[in-house]
């Protein structure tokens, strides 16, 4: 009796062992994201039905064959490098956005990730590469990208003639206002300059987005370009009674680099810590090598001002983020400054990030400051060519 019991259990064991493959097997062949897997060296054993339906080609021409033979990606072969670095020697996953080659030669764009399976010994016994296709996803942001690109250039010729119109009625020379009249047009001209504040922003975020716009290197001393950075500010720094302290390095190199855009990016970073600082608040500067061997310029700018919230400082370079905190004191801003300054430092491969609240002061306090730092490559910029300027 005990011993039909154990076999009807191994039966019904076994019956879900196979129908729980069969499942696996028949999931795994109709997902809709692309399956490949392959032995240690890149080999392929497995495809499901998305490979054929993707790729264009068919499996029995892909099966026993190494998987980068098919696909003639326009990755670089130093991409590639990396990737066989992050799985096979560290043995890690893989994760990035890939471009490759349709049967029929066009690109598509996918997100990958290539996992190594590992035995007990943590030999590799082959990898699993998941791809997803978002070639139309893209297409769609590159429409919206392109839409908001001819939006906001249509729009500064209309605004333009208003800021014209509104200053030539400010300085009189329609007749002299009266103070009402003054006011109202007051309102008109600063709500005017915002809106072209804004189109321009949203210009360079499309350029930067479409990889339009250019990278002119020339060399460039960046004591001089936060001078100037300053110099333009000096009216808001004074009329809020901000101390302004600095610290440059005598002894910079002078880089080879894109002025124009790392002024844009000193630029939005004064302008916050003023905008975002109260009357008589402090705003220090600091520009040095990080120590003798370093390969960057530490730029470091700290205030004393609102501080970033802790809940809300994973999205302060988002696209379009405010925090909380700014909004409701300060109404003016695009939330489009930090986004334009980290794709140009990220252009030029440095890093910018920040610290609130800054040191010594506590995220309670009234003003706990926010200490921005950007780090630039000595290096300097590659050109790059294009259509468009950013400014
Ligand atoms: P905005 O036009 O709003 O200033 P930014 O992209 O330049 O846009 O900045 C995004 C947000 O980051 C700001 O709205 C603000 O919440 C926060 N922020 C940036 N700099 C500072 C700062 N120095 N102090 C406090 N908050 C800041």
């Amino acid at each position: 009796m005990k011993k039909t019991l154990k076999r009807d259990k191994k039966i019904r064991l076994s019956e879900h062992v196979s129908y729980s493959s069969d499942v696996f097997r028949l999931a795994m062949e109709n997902a809709p994201d692309l399956v490949i897997i392959t032995d240690s060296d890149g080999t392929v054993i497995y495809g499901n039905k998305a490979v054929e339906k993707t790729t264009g080609y068919q499996l029995k021409d892909i099966m026993g064959k190494k998987a980068g033979a098919f696909w003639k990606s326009p990755m670089s072969a130093s991409y590639y490098n990396r990737m066989w670095d992050v799985i096979k020697r560290q043995k890690k996953i893989f994760r990035d956005e890939i471009q490759n080659k349709r049967k029929n030669g066009k690109i598509y764009i996918s997100d990958i990730s290539i996992s190594p399976v590992l035995d007990k010994k943590k030999k590799i016994k082959f990898f699993v590469a998941l791809e997803h296709d978002i070639t139309r996803d893209k297409e769609i942001d590159k429409a919206k990208t392109e839409f908001v690109s001819l939006a906001s250039h249509q729009l500064r010729t209309p605004l333009s003639t208003i800021n014209w119109y509104a200053e030539m009625l400010l300085a009189g020379d329609a007749g002299k206002l009266n103070n009402e009249q003054k006011k109202y047009l007051d309102e008109i001209y600063t709500g005017n300059q915002r809106m072209v504040a804004l189109v321009n922003a949203l210009l360079n975020v499309s350029r930067l987005e479409l990889g339009s716009f250019m990278v002119e290197p020339q060399p460039t001393n960046l004591v001089k370009l936060i001078q100037d950075v300053l110099d333009e500010q000096a009216v808001q720094i004074f009329s809020k009674k901000i101390v302004l302290k600095k610290k440059f390095s005598k002894t910079l190199p002078i880089l080879d680099t894109d002025p124009k855009l790392l002024h844009m990016v000193f630029q939005n970073l004064l302008s916050n810590a003023v905008k975002y600082t109260p009357p008589k608040g402090t705003v220090s500067m600091s520009l040095a090598l990080s120590n003798k061997k370093s390969k960057d310029i530490l730029f470091t700018i700290s205030d004393t001002g609102y501080g970033i919230p802790k809940k809300q400082q994973d999205r302060i370079f988002e696209k379009l983020f405010r925090a909380d905190n700014v909004r409701a004191k300060d109404a003016e801003g695009t939330g489009l400054g930090l986004y334009i300054a980290k794709a140009i430092v990220a252009q030029s491969k440095g890093k910018i990030w920040f610290q609130s609240p800054v040191k010594g002061r506590k995220p309670d306090d009234k003003n706990p400051g926010t200490t921005f730092f950007v780090s630039i490559p000595l290096k300097g910029m590659k050109k790059k060519e294009g259509t468009k300027r950013l400014g």
